[in-house]
């Protein structure tokens, strides 16, 4: 159960992000409705999710597999059933289990793991393909997730052969030190050469609390937010 006092602040927090995203798109000449908002949940409580699902947010997010797996089971045992976004960086042992709420991963870079996710997807008994989103090393530095990208057309291609994986687009985060609108608009020239490979991976999945404005200009259809509705999160493992 979520206190009153949460809730209020959840539901003035999500009015304040969606009109701050509306303004963004506003100043960059798009329509609202162009750009989906993903609330990222990672370190909050299942009740904060599931306030937030009751208040009408329909897309979370989760960067943990270990998180992520319960506090989807926990919202299912409501009766609540939210679009899971996986965006954080996901090992081949954990596929199995993570396509099971994952409604898309955001995240693939390397194609064991797409082979990986395509395998895991044919043998769950869950109904429709995996959203799934190539996540781009804008500066080469693959410790934090991300193909490198020369290694984004190949991945595309490999995709495209498969049954149960949909490729709907491209992700990043902006690389420390880089200036957003810089990193946003060379996710944007990746975006077209994926597209080049599959016309229908049209999703830019960019922006985080600090930065989404700058995304939204350059294109993003996806912005992934977490302190902007949940508050500042403890320090992290
Ligand atoms: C945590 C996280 C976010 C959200 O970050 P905030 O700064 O809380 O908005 C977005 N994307 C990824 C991949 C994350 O891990």
């Amino acid at each position: 159960m979520t206190a009153p006092a949460r809730r209020i602040q959840l539901q003035e927090n999500l009015n304040r992000t969606r009109d701050a995203i509306a303004a963004a798109c506003a100043d960059a000449g798009r329509d609202p409705g162009s750009v989906r908002l993903i609330v990222v949940t990672k370190t909050f409580p299942a009740a904060d999710a599931a306030a937030l699902v009751e208040l009408g947010q329909a897309d979370l997010g989760e960067n943990r597999h270990q998180e992520a797996a319960p506090k989807a089971a926990a919202l299912a045992e409501l009766g609540l059933e939210p679009v899971w976004h996986f965006v954080g960086q996901l090992q081949r042992n954990k596929v199995p289990s993570a396509v099971e709420y994952a409604d898309w991963v955001h995240s693939v870079d390397r194609p064991k793991l797409a082979a990986a996710l395509e395998h895991a997807r044919k043998m769950s008994l869950r109904v429709g393909n995996l959203n799934v989103l190539l996540q781009v090393s804008l500066d080469g530095d693959t410790s934090r997730g991300g193909a490198p990208i020369a290694e984004l057309e190949p991945l595309a291609e490999q995709i495209a052969g498969y049954h149960c994986l949909d490729l709907k687009g491209v992700m990043a985060v902006a690389p420390l030190g880089w200036e957003p609108a810089k990193a946003f608009a060379l996710l944007r020239e990746c975006s077209e050469a994926v597209r080049r490979v599959d016309p229908a991976a049209t999703e830019i999945s960019a922006g985080m609390s600090g930065d989404f404005r700058e995304a939204v200009a350059c294109g993003a259809t996806m912005v992934r937010l977490g302190r902007n509705v949940l508050g500042e999160r403890e320090a992290m493992a």
